[in-house]
This record gives C-alpha cells, sequence and structure tokens, in this order.
C-alpha cells in the first residue's frame, strides 16, 4: 500500500498511529492489546442497517491499520447492560412487558436457542458479518461488569461523584438531582436496572445505598425496594455516558467514531470526551481528542427515511442483507467517506444497478483494464481491496453488467442453466470455463434474479409472451412489414451483437423509424411499447421462434 494513500481509512489509520506514537500512555496500551478499534451496540431489538455503517467504518479502519503494519483489531461489544426502555412493536407485550426495566442479557431470549434477549438480537447480525467482510471481536459489556473489569473504572467514577456532576452541569447548564450518583444497580428484589437509583456511596465499605423507584423513569415502574450493595462484579453499571468514557481506558481504545448524532454539541459525546479527560485522564479516541470533540459519520438512510430502530421496517441489517447482496452494500460504505451522507433507495429504482456498475468498473481499475489516472487508479485500488469480500481473485472475473443480467434471466423465465449458455454466447466467453468464473456468473444471475424480484421498476420488468399478444393489432401494416424484413435476416443466420445492430438500425431508418421499429418489436414479443435493448435481447431467444414472430405467425 502506498504510504501516502489519500483513502479516507488510510488518513485515519495514519493519524491514530501518530497519535499512539507520541503518547506513551497509548503506547504501552497498543503494545499489550493491539490497535483497537471499537464500537458498541444495544441489542435492544432488531438492529437497523444504519448500524452496519459504523461496524464497516470500524472494520476498514481496522484493516488499514493492519496495511500499515500495525497489530490492529476491531473489537464489537454489545452493551446488554443496558436497560429494555422501549417497546418493539413486534414482541408480544403481554410476554414481555414485565421486562421493561431489566437488562437486556436478563431478559428471555424470544426464540429458543439463545442465552438472552440479548444474545438473540446481537446475534442476528452478527451472523451475517462474514458475508460483509466485517472481521470482528464480539464481546458483551454485561459481561465485561460481571468479571469485574469496570470495578476500577467504577470506584473512580462514585469517589468523584462531584466532578461528574459538575461536568455535566457546565455541558447542560442545569444541574442534575444532587444525591444521585454515576451508578445504576440492578434492584435484588425486581431485577430492573432502569428504575434504580444510588444515593450514597460508602468508599470505606465501598456499597451504595440505592432505592428502586416507582416513577423514575415513564417506561418501567420499580418496586419501592431499598436496600445496600457492592457496585462491582456485576450488580450494576455506570450511566452510559460515563460508561462510555470508561470503557475507552478499560478496554484501550484507539479509535471509535459513532454517528454524527452523538456528536452534537450538549451530546453524549462531549460528556464521555470531558469525563473521559478529567476523571480517567485518558486520551479519548479518534475522532476526538484530549482538546476537541471531533466529528462523527453521517447517517445511512434507506429511501430517505433517517432509520430510527423504533420504526420502519424492510431496513434492519439481517433483513436487507438477505436482499442486497452484502458485498454490494459493503462496497459502497467503503467507497464513500464517513462525513457524507448516503441515501440508499434500492425500492423500485436502478441504484443497485448502478452500484453494480461501479463496482464493476473499479474491479476493472484495480485489474488495469481499464485506464484512469495515477490518483484515482489508487483511490480505486485501495476501494476495491478494502471492499473484497473474501479473497481478492488473481485475474478480472468475467464481468456481466447486472443490468445485462436482469435482461437475461427474464428471458429465460429464471432458468439459470439457459441463461449461462446465453451469456456465454452474448459475451463471446468460451465454452469451458473455470470453476471461479462459473461461480461469478452463477452469483451475478442469482442477484440479478433477487433484483428483478425485490427492487426493479416495472420498466425493467417484461415476460416473453409465448402466445401473440393481443396488442399486435394495434400496430401497422408498415410496422409489420418492417418486423418482417428483420425476421428474413433472423432466419439466415446468428448474428453476433453488433451485427444485429447494425441491422435493426438499417432495416428502422429505411422503413418506419427506430421509435416505431422498436415499438413493434416489444409488442410482438413482450406485449409492451418498451423493454429492454433491442439487439442483446434478441440474441437472447431462440432464433426460429423470433422469425416466426416477426412474420407474425405465432
Ligand atoms: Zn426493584
Amino acid at each position: 500500500m502506498a504510504e501516502e494513500s489519500l483513502f479516507w481509512a488510510d488518513q485515519i489509520a495514519r493519524i491514530v498511529k501518530e497519535r499512539v506514537d507520541q503518547d506513551p500512555k497509548l503506547k504501552k496500551i497498543v503494545k499489550d492489546r493491539g490497535y483497537i478499534c471499537y464500537d458498541e451496540k444495544t441489542p435492544s431489538g432488531h438492529i437497523h442497517i444504519g448500524s452496519g455503517r459504523g461496524w464497516i467504518i470500524h472494520d476498514t479502519v481496522a484493516k488499514a491499520m493492519r496495511d500499515l503494519g500495525l497489530n490492529a483489531r476491531f473489537v464489537l461489544s454489545s452493551d446488554d447492560y443496558d436497560p429494555f426502555d422501549k417497546f418493539p412493536s413486534y414482541l408480544d407485550r403481554s410476554k414481555y412487558e414485565k421486562y421493561l426495566g431489566v437488562p437486556f442479557r436478563n431478559i428471555p431470549s424470544p426464540e429458543p436457542g439463545y442465552e438472552s434477549y440479548a444474545d438473540y438480537y446481537f446475534t442476528e447480525v452478527t451472523s451475517k458479518f462474514e458475508e460483509f467482510g466485517i472481521e470482528a471481536e464480539l464481546e458483551s459489556t454485561g459481561q465485561r461488569y460481571i468479571n469485574g473489569d469496570f470495578n476500577w473504572a467504577i470506584k473512580i467514577a462514585l469517589d468523584n461523584a462531584d466532578k461528574i456532576r459538575e461536568i455535566y452541569k457546565r455541558i447542560y447548564g442545569k444541574s442534575i438531582g444532587a444525591e444521585k450518583l454515576p451508578f445504576n444497580p440492578i434492584c435484588e428484589k425486581c431485577g430492573k436496572i432502569g428504575t434504580t437509583l444510588a444515593y450514597e456511596w460508602d468508599p470505606d465499605r465501598e456499597v451504595v445505598k440505592y432505592k428502586c423507584v416507582e416513577d423514575l423513569v415513564p417506561w418501567a415502574k420499580g418496586c419501592g425496594y431499598e436496600g445496600e450493595i457492592s457496585p462491582y462484579d456485576g450488580n450494576g453499571k455506570l450511566p452510559w455516558k460515563v460508561e462510555w468514557a470508561a470503557k475507552w481506558p478499560t478496554v484501550g481504545v484507539v479509535f471509535e467514531t459513532a454517528g454524527k448524532d452523538h456528536f452534537t454539541k450538549k451530546g453524549s459525546r462531549e460528556v464521555a470526551v470531558a469525563i473521559a479527560n478529567e476523571v480517567y485522564d485518558f486520551p479519548p479516541p479518534y475522532p476526538s481528542s484530549r482538546t476537541s470533540i471531533g466529528k462523527g459519520y453521517e447517517f445511512f438512510t434507506v429511501g430517505g427515511r433517517k432509520m430510527s430502530t423504533s420504526k420502519g421496517r424492510g431496513v434492519w441489517f439481517a433483513d436487507i442483507a438477505e436482499k442486497v447482496p452484502p458485498k454490494i452494500l459493503r462496497y459502497l460504505l467503503v467507497r464513500t467517506r464517513p462525513r457524507a451522507v448516503i441515501d440508499f433507495d434500492p425500492y423500485q429504482t436502478n441504484k443497485i444497478l448502478l452500484l453494480y456498475d461501479n463496482y464493476d468498473k473499479t474491479e476493472r481499475i484495480y485489474f488495469g483494464v481499464e485506464k484512469v489516472n495515477e490518483r484515482e487508479r489508487a483511490q480505486e485500488k485501495r476501494i476495491y481491496e478494502l471492499s473484497y469480500v473474501g479473497k481478492i481473485p488473481s485475474k478480472l472475473p468475467p464481468q456481466l453488467p447486472l443490468g445485462e443480467a436482469a435482461m437475461i434471466v427474464q428471458s429465460v423465465n429464471f432458468d439459470k442453466e439457459k441463461a449461462l449458455k446465453i451469456v456465454k454466447k452474448i459475451r463471446k466467453l468460451p465454452e469451458k470455463l473455470s470453476t471461479e468464473d462459473i461461480a461469478y456468473l452463477n452469483d451475478r444471475l442469482d442477484s440479478a434474479i433477487k433484483w428483478v424480484e425485490e427492487f426493479a421498476p416495472e420498466e425493467y420488468k417484461f415476460v416473453v409472451q409465448e402466445k401473440m399478444p393481443e396488442a399486435v393489432k394495434k400496430i401497422s401494416e408498415e410496422q409489420k412489414e418492417a418486423l418482417k424484413l428483420l425476421a428474413d435476416q433472423l432466419s439466415k443466420k446468428e448474428f453476433t451483437k453488433e451485427e444485429l445492430e447494425e441491422e435493426i438500425y438499417r432495416i428502422a431508418k429505411e422503413t418506419v423509424g427506430s421509435r416505431k421499429f422498436f415499438e413493434a418489436s416489444y409488442i410482438a414479443l413482450i406485449g409492451k411499447t418498451h423493454g429492454p435493448r433491442l439487439a442483446p435481447f434478441l440474441l437472447t431467444l431462440n432464433r426460429e421462434f423470433l422469425v416466426r414472430r416477426f412474420r407474425l405467425e405465432q
């Protein structure tokens, strides 16, 4: 990899490396644990595709760091000690209402075979990571609490409760409850963590006094219990902004970004950065620093709607991964700078076709088949390397534009074997292809089938009519004569795409003109006035059939 790569992930990797090189504290941490790129997610239900942007960003930066020769790891934590605070519409209320306020890892899974609610929803997304080329080490924040990893940070937070209170006051301009301590115990009686209030810390005996308050939060009801408990070893958790700051030194994080909504003025990142600096004396990870909050990544929206975990269907990460091939989504997210908005609307649009065309172009540039200037080549090469899922092939695959694949699969009524034969014919590929090439083409045909079934706008869809379409009655005598001329030509020989294109234009020009000629052709074949590009389309169909159809003999 060129040291001066301008690709965004390479730039971040270099900045983080420089920062670590200049900070003895960070230097020691990465020596022990490697360069940790960290992200976290609350498994509160089906997780939206928007979160996928963060995972791809952290994974890509970790890969870029490894290309710099650094021992980098992407670690993703399930924030499974967070309280169940919002009721997803797809959950059975009668079964789950009683768990509002309970940590996700202590709630039963909605499906058998999983340890908990948290495990179920976290696994639903992480089981797709391999398809996305995401190399992540998974961990559980709750487990870290139980293991005692946060004990030291909890003690510091409780010892510095006044300081934390001051930070909140400085940032928010108002004070939070004077008796509230930065710790939420799990109620020993009802098991809820969202309803408890710790109000007294005894630093000598290292216990907190707390009560489980009936009306502390509107979404869950406390049981009224009052008790005293050690704050360590999983008996509770830090409030999440304090927790965020505590994680950085505990885990040893050098890079962690988040959606830009966290980075707003008075946002959670500002609070976490201040706590990391002033309470834990630890440099906050890039894009933040000791002196600046930095900026998060832009939204990833589908169809113009900002993704939110609480509403909207069909934009769940696990769901979309079944429809849009993960490797193409990865390409989109890798090639787009994190600070640029992505509004991806695959439904009833040709966006997926265009994305595939871009991907194929990047691939041709990578293999030197398409020439561009040096700067663009370097950029596209990095995009290809960092977005390719699996092992990069040794030579350019037999590319097949998705649009052409979509036309072919429809022409043969989704018969993949026939489709492959036609691909070989139109693309002039050798009869005998390597296993990799066949796998590549089959994969492209599968994607085309999915695209036609799930996303294609009407104008891209057609069915070759087995019987003469009714609409043929509407075409003029002149148009019919023109079609017969083409039928005569087709009866004489096999055409190549270029020859056929030429022939079509010649006949059209000499007879009814292009527009009327194309219209008549499409009506005769698919009963519609518009269709896929004519010459390649005709080559996908049986020649005898075409001759008969264009002679209007059935
Ligand atoms: Zn309780």
